[in-house]
């Protein structure tokens, strides 16, 4: 299985290691010519969502990467990823991607909590660690959406269709 990892900006790397820990064969997408390449599934890492959107357009992936989610293609998206295919983001008029329905307020865990760790039950297997880096928080889902983990009583990682998307980092965890 190959798995194509989004490389503009972020936290890509350890999103690379993550796959490739999972005997997935990796490359990156840095530009269109990237896209020729076979691709099993796209993983979307952490970073900044507002550069990595802008970078995607600067670079002309931005089109054909939505047309291909849009189409079904198995995506892994954390953090600022999540935040690139959301529906709505309540505290930015931004939409990038847009195709995946549900609202997430940025940066929502707030200062002091900016980055922390917690342990907690992620698809039904328990102890799984959890690294929020100023994490966005899920506010809305759809009723069709499957919520793989809760922190305080709201959803931080959900799967609906071909997504999955995650508000903290799998790919830092053990
Ligand atoms: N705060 C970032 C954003 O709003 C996301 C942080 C992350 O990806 N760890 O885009």
């Amino acid at each position: 299985m190959t798995a194509g990892v989004l490389a503009v900006q972020g936290a890509f790397a350890e999103m690379e290691a993550y796959w490739r820990a999972k005997g997935f064969d990796v490359f990156e997408i840095r530009q269109l010519a990237d896209l020729g390449r076979n691709m099993d599934l796209l993983a979307l890492p952490g970073g900044e969502s507002t550069v990595q959107g802008k970078l995607l357009k600067d670079l002309g992936l931005f089109e054909p990467l939505k047309e291909r989610i849009a189409g079904g293609l198995p995506v892994f998206a954390v953090c600022a990823g999540m935040i690139l295919l959301a529906e709505k983001i309540e505290n930015d008029p931004s939409v990038w991607f847009g195709v995946l329905p549900v609202t997430v307020r940025r940066n929502a865990y707030g200062r002091q909590l900016g980055s922390f760790k917690t342990v907690g039950e992620f698809d039904g297997k328990d102890g799984v660690t959890m690294t929020f880096i100023r994490a966005p928080a899920i506010t809305a889902v759809p009723p069709d959406a499957e919520i793989l983990s809760v922190f305080d009583g709201a959803p931080t990682a959900v799967r609906w269709k071909n997504i999955v998307a995650c508000a903290w980092h799998p790919e830092l965890g053990e």
